[in-house]
């Protein structure tokens, strides 16, 4: 098969056993890889009842069909695994270089299984496969970890590792890799830690095969001149991701103080401007890429200097803003410390945040922190309370369940601003003047996550009070921004650079040799999507309206400053913002998949699945809609 590695390694850390054999034909062809193998074999394979933490799950690690080729930013690697935040499917991808290492040395698809005994981390050096002791590893953190391994094995092995997070279960922990990237959400790195694997170390010397690969070549040169001039590359590659801060503050979504607040007066202290000005030392890229938006920064702290990638928009919103932060290198070595530590910094700094709102409200007493305080924008505060959850320790052990988890138990109406949706922290973007990325985060399969749809400029063309015809737009993002992941390539150069699907999908062609259309991988998007929101239903029973409401914040409380003052949603426009959003997807008002959409999807099974638990869609009256979102086309986001 062109454009794959050909291979997939089935592993059972408790048997200790290394299965290798061919991947199969089917699979990749009607899933693609990535986070389209990690959603039907999740689905497949995975009992109903498994706990996410338990032998049961499987952890799946699927570099896509384009990673590894000469692909724009053909970099990224799936990960996937029943998530312990929401109990549903969850996946999460990772640049830098580890996906394109995977495939060189042969592989596909790695699925590990079951629980071991004792300590592990997978070496591959092509053929050469081992589960080799972590004893060693075992309590360290992950960059440390990816030093102690490159140490060990040399430069040229790639590394992902969990640090102590994902060894003791936080629901967020991530798994990460390059000194700073992560898969970071869903807290997939629990699901690694659960099952005692430290670290994946991975050279690969070989090649896969490419069916045409002149006219591939030809194809990314072309888009490397054009993009070489577009006006959005200069400022990328000297800010990256961290030039949305002042524009996300402007447009008065930037979560501040557990989103009280989408207006942030300080954000000049820890904006890209500053980040460049005070920390960047070099800039970095995936492999593939010419765009180089990581950057690799220095912080001072109290004890000296760090070093870590980093911090993105996402960090600097839930770290800067949301636990209200006023220096940039404060934010850095925030970042520094979760990554080290293996957490999510997106919902570690959501879980701050709301432990600083629940002190500043008296549900977290100064007593339950053995006499500490905890202090908005204060980076001691934030030092003890991550290491606290890493380490299951004190208010730490109820704070690393995330903000639902803890809201549960700490009570008092706490779970008002738990800033999440079906147990995952929201991404940066505070949403009660902005309904349609209310909306992507209600309804996003993996819980409110920006990956899955970024709409926020669909609220600013539309209009930022305008409820209706919002839901076709976000159904279509949710299609098309998925594909990249599916794809296993890097969004941004479609989102910012203006490299458009259509070239994606003659890439793939180039790449594969098949005749695939945009249509087709658009269908397949929504095929995944309707099999990961059935699979959810499954898991955590139904209707699946259930699920979308969002913290009862974002109905209940005005903004309180800034450009969005007095802006709130009430339940009616949210309840409106489902219902348009259930007709656009096929499904029935409580928000079920029906027969008539699974079964045009071929997700045949997936009917007498639900129909078993009830929670089949009742029949549409209007029958399936025409245009399920993926036909519009609006501007790239
Ligand atoms: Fe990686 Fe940034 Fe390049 Fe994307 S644009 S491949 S995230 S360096």
């Amino acid at each position: 098969m062109y454009g794959f590695a050909g291979q997939m390694l089935r592993i059972n850390v408790r048997l200790q056993s290394i299965e290798k054999k061919p991947l199969p034909e089917d699979l990749a062809k009607q899933w693609l890889g990535a986070r389209g193998m990690v959603a039907k074999i999740l689905y497949d394979e995975v009992p109903r009842q498994a706990a996410p933490l338990g032998p049961e799950n499987k952890l799946i690690v699927a570099p896509g069909v384009l990673t590894g080729t000469f692909v724009a930013a053909g970099s990224k690697c799936g990960f996937g695994a029943i998530s312990p935040a929401t109990n549903g499917h969850a996946d999460a991808s990772v640049g830098g270089h580890l996906g394109p290492e995977i495939k060189f040395a042969g592989y596909d698809l790695i699925i590990f299984e079951d629980i071991s005994a004792e300590p592990v981390y997978l070496f591959i050096e092509d053929d050469n496969i081992e589960l080799r002791t972590a004893q060693h590893l075992w309590g360290k953190g992950a960059i440390d970890t990816e030093r102690r391994l490159k140490d060990e094995l040399g430069e040229d092995f790639e590394i992902a590792s969990i640090g102590p997070a994902g060894e003791n279960g936080v629901v967020f922990a991530c798994i990460t890799h390059d000194f700073g990237r992560n898969a970071g959400r869903c807290g997939i790195g629990a699901v690694m830690g659960s099952k005692r694997i430290k670290a994946i170390a991975v050279k690969g010397t070989k090649s896969f095969p490419i069916y045409d690969l002149k006219s591939l070549c030809t194809q990314t040169e072309k888009i490397i001149q054009r993009t070489k001039a577009h006006p959005n590359m200069a400022p990328w590659q000297k800010y990256g991701t961290a030039l949305f801060v002042g524009w996300a503050n402007d447009q008065a979504s930037f979560p501040t103080k557990n989103f009280q607040s989408s207006y942030y007066e300080q954000w000049p202290t820890i904006d890209g401007e500053k980040l460049v000005q005070e920390c960047v030392v070099t800039d970095k890229a995936c492999f593939g890429c010419w765009m180089n938006c990581g950057k690799y920064s220095k912080a001072k702290t109290k004890s000296g200097e760090i070093y870590i990638e980093g911090p993105e928009y996402e960090t600097i919103a839930l770290i800067g803003g949301s636990c209200a932060m006023t220096s940039i290198h404060d934010v850095t070595f925030a970042n520094y410390l979760c990554d080290n530590l293996g957490l999510d910094t997106i919902s570690a700094g959501s879980v701050v945040a709301f432990a600083m709102e629940c002190f500043e409200k008296g549900i977290i007493t100064k007593q339950e922190l053995g006499g500490r305080e905890l202090r908005w924008g204060n980076i001691d505060d934030f030092e003890f309370v991550v290491k606290k959850i890493a380490g299951l320790e004190g208010i730490g052990k109820i704070l690393a369940r995330g903000t639902k988890g803890a809201a549960e138990i700490l009570g008092k109406n706490s779970i008002n601003f738990a800033m999440q949706q079906k147990g995952l922290e929201s991404s940066g973007y505070e949403s009660r003047w902005a309904p349609s990325m209310l909306l992507s985060f209600m309804t996003a399969d993996i819980g409110a996550h920006h990956n899955r749809s970024w709409s926020i400029t669909v609220d600013l063309e539309l209009g930022r009070d305008v409820i209706r015809e919002k839901a076709p737009v976000v159904v279509y993002l949710q299609h098309v921004r998925p594909l990249y992941d599916t794809l296993s390539i890097c969004r941004l150069f479609w989102g910012e650079l203006d490299v458009m699907p259509e070239e994606y999908v003659a890439a793939l062609n180039y790449v594969t040799g098949w005749h695939t259309s945009e249509s087709e991988l658009m269908r397949l998007s929504e095929k995944i999507w309707n099999l990961t929101r059935a699979h959810f239903i499954q898991r955590n029973g139904g209707p699946g309206r259930l699920h979308d409401m969002p913290p009862a914040r974002y109905y209940e409380e005005e903004i309180p400053s800034g450009p969005a003052k007095g802006k709130k949603l009430t339940v009616e426009q949210i309840n409106m913002l489902l219902d348009e959003y259930y007709a656009a997807r096929g499904w029935d008002n409580k928000g079920n998949p029906t027969a008539e959409i699974l079964n045009d999807l071929g997700l045949f099974s997936v009917v007498d699945d639900l129909k078993k638990i009830g929670q089949l869609g009742e029949p549409l009256s209007a029958g399936i809609p025409k245009v399920r979102g993926h036909k519009l086309k609006p501007k790239a986001m």
